[in-house]
């Protein structure tokens, strides 16, 4: 065995559990480091305690003067904690999060210091912020960011750091973070949403949407990893023959978890209980080292604030367990790939889930009214929900038999198919009395609160109903959900403006009641989006040719799928709602196709490199061995080797066709990358990317594995998949 890789796996054998102590209940543990309600009311006064509540509750703004009240308040009791310095904690384009510490800690003239925290210090701050991605915002137009205070999401401690998240904005108002353009289009779905619940209860308020992820994760052994270039480097394996045992038997689904991953979730669960955030579920996932972690779900900003913190905490205590957490998409082949389904619903601020059915007709018919409006939504834009989650890493899972089809469909299970099938038939215009009873007591008065149907659940579809939520299955396990989340926020927003406006006029000019309009309206939306919804096996062949009759978009690379990033129809939508600017909406679009290009131009050079100084050199070691070896037998039994030979000879010839094949590969590799970076244009840099340089990554490391077959074990540098996948 080579060295590293001999290393790397004896170290592995000498792993004991990293031993973690569970002495208080995590109730108590709940929240500790987080600066909420209770922190709040202790440390602020009654004035400044108000003025938090009325910014999270009500959107209002914070007076400098309060600000100063709330940094003395917010100082106070993070140094009580043990916090030494403050952080802005935002999220850049990068997908993940960016933090820069500043010690609480001034010097006096009398050359004394103290540890102080100004309202200006936690409202805003600069970051040198001039290598995040910007898709050109920053040179078109100013050169610095900075952050803001975002009150709707509380402070927290982590290590000796209080950490205060943020807005990131240019100083011409573009933003530069992920967050900004999810705040505002949780704010227009706000607005949109309670104007149509208002038709059925004029008591409500606000509404927010609420979202549960569900984090899936390989952990593997922290050396071997490490023996690992392409892990190190790209996340995932590039190259690596099958292991003989692979996830076939299903024995690790929901399996028993090793005792080694299960100290590591629990100390991860503590970390996560004193930052506040949720985390309830834990549990094998399909393929071998896999898990799941999945919280109670809570208000989409703070989720995604919490899903951002909780990869970055993942890294940090596997890094204690002597693990390495692999987010990637698809980390290995052959085996299943990880995504995070975003659970998706709105809630009212009278605690009414709005996409659970309830216990009278006219609950019901509030049901209905969202549950029509996200299916139409999803159907309007469904190009713009695919590239809401494009990524390098997500295009091996979808259509991959493993995850949702990169085709957007909904499911929402036979009970609903039967409502909206007989919604489907109500009268155009005016209702008769009878049919007006006859709707409320045999339809929309039948769906019962529980949906049955749901529970066996259509996994292969990627956007399903499932009881009381949506769930947008195809997320990729890395990704960032703001953008997901933001973007089916705002079609959501725009369809129950439209909405509105339709029943609305219907009143007022056609003098119809509210809730034939509403019927009415509804049985529109019902045959206009009938073909995004789908109820069979979204894995399937025949289902690529019936969504193309159907016209449904089927964009199976991420160059391919961005596009309706900037298509005409997005940018309307964004200008529209105010959410995101044209330069704005450009700059993203720009940021993702430039990562897609660097994140194939880091795979193939690893690739090459791997398969060129680590796989051929290997390779001729051992061939030279059966070279000496044949030349021995020929020295021993003369013109007769070739029948002790024959094998040897054979291997000899196989070996140099698969060190030819991998050669002209890279070369040929090498050769198009050259050519995609002379290419100016990025749109079809990417694209020849995507068409021209990521092919050869099939082809040489299909030769690749194949010596991993030929070559002797002991020779072989690359940690094996059995070792990967079997080890913890
Ligand atoms: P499973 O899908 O594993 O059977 P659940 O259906 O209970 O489990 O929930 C899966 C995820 O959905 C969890 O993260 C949970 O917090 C989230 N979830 C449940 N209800 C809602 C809701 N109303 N809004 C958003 N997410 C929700
Ligand atoms: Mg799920």
């Amino acid at each position: 065995m080579s060295t590293l890789r001999f290393q790397a796996v004896k170290e592995t054998f000498k792993r004991k559990p990293v031993s973690v102590s569970e002495t208080e209940r995590r109730s108590s543990l709940f929240g500790k480091n987080v600066f909420n309600k209770q922190a709040m009311r202790q440390y602020l006064t009654k004035e400044s305690f108000k003025s938090v509540i009325d910014a999270i509750e009500k959107g209002l703004k914070i007076d400098r003067k309060i600000a100063d009240q709330i940094s003395t308040g917010m100082k106070e009791w993070a140094i009580s904690k043990g916090a030494t310095h403050y952080t802005h904690w935002f999220q850049p384009l990068t997908g993940t999060t960016a933090e820069k510490h500043d010690a609480f800690f001034e010097t006096l003239e009398d050359g004394t210091a103290i540890e102080k925290f100004g309202g200006g210090q936690l409202v805003q701050q600069e970051p040198d912020a001039s290598s995040f991605p910007n898709g050109g915002i920053r040179n078109t137009f100013e050169a610095r960011g900075y952050t803001a205070w975002d009150p709707t999401s509380p402070a927290f401690i982590y290590g000796t750091t209080l950490c205060i998240p943020t807005v990131f904005v240019a100083y011409t108002g573009e933003a530069l973070d992920n967050k900004t353009p999810l705040l505002r289009s949780l704010q227009v779905l706000d607005q949109a949403a309670t104007a149509v619940v208002n038709y059925f209860d004029k008591s409500v308020t606000k509404t927010i949407a609420t979202l549960g992820w569900e984090q899936e994760y390989f952990l593997i052994d922290k050396s071997l990893a490490k023996s690992r270039p392409d892990i190190t480097l790209t996340g995932r394996t590039l190259l690596g023959h099958a292991s003989a045992k692979g996830q076939q038997l299903d024995d690790h689904y929901f399996g028993s978890i090793p005792t080694r991953v299960l100290n590591y979730m629990r100390d991860l669960e503590t970390e996560c209980m004193l930052l506040g955030i949720p985390v309830k579920t834990r549990h094998n996932e399909v393929a071998p080292n896999q898990f799941e972690l999945a919280p109670i779900f809570e208000e989409a900003n703070l989720a995604v604030d919490h899903n951002s913190l909780l990869m970055d905490i993942m890294n940090k205590v596997a890094d204690r367990h002597h693990f390495k957490v692999l987010l990637h998409e698809k980390p290995f082949a052959g085996i299943n790939g990880s995504g995070k389904h975003n659970n998706w619903s709105l809630s009212t601020n009278t605690g009414v889930n709005l996409l659970s059915p309830g216990s009278t007709p006219m609950k019901n018919l509030q049901f209905l009214t969202f549950f029509i409006n996200t299916i139409k939504a999803v159907y309007e834009y469904e190009e713009l929900v695919r590239a809401s989650f494009a990524s390098a890493g997500n295009d091996h899972r979808l259509g991959a038999n493993e995850a949702p089809p990169a085709i957007i469909s909904v499911f929402i299970g036979s009970q609903l198919t039967n409502v909206l099938n007989e919604l489907e038939k109500v009268t155009n215009g005016k209702l008769s009395p009878e049919e007006k009873t006859d709707l409320k007591l045999n339809v929309v008065g039948k769906i019962p609160e529980i949906l049955l149907d749901n529970t066996d659940r259509n996994r292969t579809s990627p956007f399903a109903f499932t009881g009381n939520k949506f769930e947008l299955r195809a997320v990729g396990s890395s990704a960032n959900c703001a953008n997901p989340m933001t973007v089916l926020n705002s079609i959501v927003a725009k369809q129950l403006l439209d909405f509105k406006e339709k029943v609305d006029s219907l009143i007022t000019e056609k003098k119809m009641k509210k809730d034939d309009a509403i019927f009415n309206v509804l049985r529109e939306y019902i045959k206009d989006s009938k073909k995004i919804r789908f109820e069979g096996d979204g894995y399937g062949k025949a289902w690529e040719k019936e969504a193309e009759k159907r016209g449904l978009s089927n964009k199976k690379s991420t160059p391919e799928a961005l596009k309706a990033k900037i298509s005409k129809k997005t940018i309307a939508l964004y200008e529209e709602l105010e959410i995101m600017s044209k330069v704005e909406i450009e700059a993203r679009y720009e940021i993702k196709v430039e990562e897609y290009t660097m994140r194939i131009q880091i795979e193939g050079r690893v690739l090459g490199d791997i398969a060129r100084n680590h796989i051929i050199p290997t390779a001729i070691k051992y061939q030279n061995r059966l070279i000496n070896n044949v030349k021995g037998l020929k020295d021993i039994y003369g013109k007769n080797f070739k029948k002790y030979a024959g094998e040897q000879m054979e291997l000899i010839k196989q070996i140099s066709n698969h060190i030819e094949k991998i050669n002209k590969g890279i070369t040929e590799m090498i050769n198009e990358r050259k050519k995609a970076n002379k290419t100016e244009d990025i749109e079809k840099r990417a694209a020849l990317y995507c068409n021209k340089v990521k092919p050869f990554f099939e082809e040489i490391r299909y030769h690749c594995d194949k010596l991993e077959l030929l070559v002797d074990d002991e020779l072989w540098p690359l940690t094996k998949y059995r070792e990967l996948l079997f080890t913890r």
